[in-house]
């Protein structure tokens, strides 16, 4: 694996190997003498959206497996003077980095940037338009081994929320796919649902409730205005009452479910206070996980 851009179409045996080895990473205490996996690569973040957890935890990550980690800092680059994507890029590599890890706002930008490089070079997508973030549908499946009582064949999942613009929901449904899950259940607005063909393997509930009933995995998604055009939720109060995962709702879930949510979380939104920092989320694992499984990508590339 020299780069990794999507998760759609890795096999399943793949998916669970990266998962093993960031289960081994989660195990490790981070103040002990660290893996030096990475000793000597120059890991660049190349991040043109904002982002907390995935950038620092990426920071975090390389640093943990002895990498050398540089920040670029796009509002204060020559990306203002008009240089383009490919030529900063090109520009950072002649520098000598070897990881480059890709935020875009544009799909397809990683696929490019993977175009480019040279054979000693890695691209990881951490996320770019609405297409993939695969990083996060590999912590979100990390997660869920860990919680679940059950395999994936087993599990009912509920994603509820903007699929539609989400990247974190169709990297998710790749590795739920690959991964064999039996029954994903997706619910959202009508206009926050992405096109059929990308839903395959999926059970399009419309009510939030029947969504959640009886699932194992409850995943809900912040609405992702900045690729929203207007006007496609009417007010905030209704979808929260339609489609928010409050105390009520998650009780339609079985006893054992879980809550998951990527973040950054619009509580009162998407998603009630009380579920959030409640005893049944998953959500600041989620964030751990994140960590691991980026030493485990990042290992696999260039290790
Ligand atoms: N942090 C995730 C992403 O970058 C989810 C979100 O922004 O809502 O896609």
């Amino acid at each position: 694996m020299q780069h990794l851009i999507s998760l759609e179409g890795m096999a399943r045996e793949r998916l669970h190997a990266l998962l093993d080895r960031a289960q081994h990473f989660a195990g490790l205490d981070p103040r002990a003498a660290p893996p030096t996996s990475l000793a000597g690569v120059h890991v660049v973040n190349l991040f043109f959206e904002p982002s907390t957890r995935t950038r620092l935890s990426f920071e975090i990550a390389a640093h943990r497996l002895g990498a050398q980690v540089v920040n670029f800092d796009a509002e204060r680059s020559s990306t203002l003077k008009g240089e383009t994507l490919a030529d900063t890029f090109r520009t950072v590599e002649a520098m000598g980095a070897q990881l480059f890890v890709v935020r875009h706002s544009e799909s397809g930008a990683c696929e490019m940037l993977s175009e480019l490089a040279g054979d000693g070079t890695h691209i990881v997508n951490a996320g770019e338009g609405r297409a993939a973030h695969p990083t996060q549908g590999l912590l979100d499946m990390l997660t869920i081994r860990q919680f679940a009582k059950r395999p994936f064949e087993d599990l009912s999942i509920a994603i509820v929320g903007d699929i539609r613009h989400s990247r974190v929901a169709r990297s998710d449904l790749h590795a739920l796919r690959a991964l064999g899950c039996g029954d994903i259940r997706v619910c959202a607005p009508a206009a926050l649902l992405p096109d059929a063909d990308e839903l395959q393997g999926c059970r399009v509930v419309d009510a939030a409730d029947e969504a959640v009933s009886g699932c194992d995995v409850l995943m809900t998604l912040r609405l992702q205005r900045e690729r929203m055009e207007d006007g496609l939720v009417d007010s905030l109060d209704g979808y929260y009452r339609d489609y928010g995962i409050d105390q009520r709702r998650l009780s339609l879930a079985r006893a054992d479910a879980f809550v998951m949510h990527p973040g950054p979380m619009n509580r009162g939104v998407e998603i009630e206070s009380a579920v959030a920092d409640g005893p049944r989320s998953a959500i600041l694992r989620q964030v751990a996980n994140g960590v691991a499984v980026r030493m485990a990508v990042m290992e696999a590339l260039a290790g």
